[in-house]
């Protein structure tokens, strides 16, 4: 059975895309810590993102760098924050997420619940920055 990641980078459950290549997809988390929280994955289904191939591994994070500087362009913070859970959804992904401060990436914090047209606002403004 495929993953919810795997169904989104099929088509079958929407997102709100950021960006692809034939290898990664990267679209907004829908639980946002932060306006542009986005989610990095490989196309190929892997739980545990240390069991992914070294050459895939690595160049998700090349993938994660442009979107990162993208996001940046549009969401005003210090940087932003990386981080790798895995708890919830058994398909390796990298978590982006604008912060200023520690706290910010604090996944115990009340998520963001933005509206539709402010997804689709913000997917917008990084990708044209890409
Ligand atoms: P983790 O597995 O890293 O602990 O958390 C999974 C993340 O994926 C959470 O931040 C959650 O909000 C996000 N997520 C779970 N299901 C979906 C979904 O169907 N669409 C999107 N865009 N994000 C999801």
């Amino acid at each position: 059975m495929s993953t919810i990641f795997t169904k989104i980078v099929q088509g079958e459950i929407p997102s709100y895309k950021i960006a692809e290549d034939e290898k990664y997809y990267a679209f907004l988390d829908i639980n946002p810590l932060a306006k542009g929280h986005t989610l990095v994955i490989p196309k190929e289904e892997t739980d545990y993102f240390f069991d992914l191939d070294e050459d895939l591994l690595a160049g998700m994070m090349v993938f994660s760098k442009k979107i990162a500087k993208a996001i940046e362009k549009v969401v005003p913070c210090n940087r932003i924050g990386v981080a790798v859970l895995g708890l919830e959804v058994p398909h390796a992904h990298i978590h982006l997420i604008p912060i200023n401060s520690e706290a910010d990436i604090s996944f115990s914090r009340p998520k963001l619940k933005l509206t539709e047209e402010e997804f689709l606002e913000i997917a917008g403004k990084i990708r044209a920055e890409l």
